[in-house]
């Protein structure tokens, strides 16, 4: 009788492995990390309300770490949108890093961990909140990438890219406000005063049918939300909408144990 059990016990351990290896390989899925500030302990206890979207600059090593230990592949955006359009394979430990805002606080602390460990990331730049003038570092976590500091990583840090979050859209709820023409003109003004990028991720995750719509006819690709929602993170997969790909936030910092479970997971 013992025997019996023991044997359907194992048949439905089987059952349930070949079941994720088959959902695994029809669906194959990408994590895209989401991060936004870094800083050290002491930066974020002066800056108590940036806590939330910070993550401890030895708590980003440890995921750096983790990634290149357990062999994780770093994407480029070109790799992820072939991956997206089924023009690329790519293994199952893939994963696409990227940071919103455009903090000089990456410059000043990821940037030179990514280069250490030779992880590839992607940084959304919000337009008007760059400066013409250099910027030193100070331990301020609300100062953002001058022109000249994104200038000088692009030479720097090859395995940084950049792209748009909105020229001037980054406020909460600025999008119910704006009409369509706004829109398409704070898209085009990305392009003409920063520089040319067909990727975009929505200010605050938010976005509306006019946006979505504005993107598509100025020749954008693909999109970047957060989540769906903020309780809900999942992997991005080649069926979802190139204009509405999900991330998984860890904009506050998480175990690397913690991180590489969730990496593991099928969805
Ligand atoms: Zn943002």
């Amino acid at each position: 009788m013992k025997k019996k059990i023991v044997i359907a016990i194992i048949a439905i351990i089987l059952i349930l492995v070949w079941s994720i290896a088959i959902y695994m390989i029809c669906n194959p899925k990408v994590a895209v990390l989401c991060y936004h500030n870094i800083g050290t302990q002491e930066e974020i206890t002066n800056f108590p309300e940036e806590k939330e979207w910070t993550i401890d600059v030895d708590n980003f090593e440890q995921h750096l770490k983790m990634l290149n230990d357990m062999s994780y592949k770093s994407l480029t955006l070109d790799e992820f949108y072939k991956w997206k359009k089924g023009e690329l394979d790519l293994p199952y430990k893939s994963v696409l890093l990227t940071f919103d805002d455009g903090f000089l606080s990456n410059y000043e602390y990821a940037f030179p961990l990514l280069k250490k460990y030779g992880i590839k990331a992607t940084v959304f730049l919000i337009g008007n909140y760059t400066k013409e003038s250099n910027e030193e570092w100070n331990g301020n976590l609300r100062t953002y990438m001058s022109k000249e500091i994104i200038e000088k990583a692009k030479i720097e840090y090859p395995n940084i890219e950049f792209a748009s979050h909105s020229y001037g859209l980054h406020e909460n709820g600025i999008l119910n406000s704006k009409k369509y023409e706004e829109i398409v003109q704070d898209i085009e003004f990305f392009n003409e005063k920063m520089f040319d990028t067909n990727i975009y991720c929505y200010p605050f995750g938010a976005y509306n049918d006019d946006m979505v719509k504005a993107l598509k006819e100025e020749r954008f690709k693909m999109a970047f939300i957060f989540g769906p929602t903020n309780k809900e993170y999942r992997k991005a997969s080649r069926d979802d909408d190139d204009f509405l790909i999900p991330r998984l936030n860890v904009s506050y910092g998480i175990e690397p144990s913690k991180l590489f479970l969730r990496l593991i997971m099928p969805f």
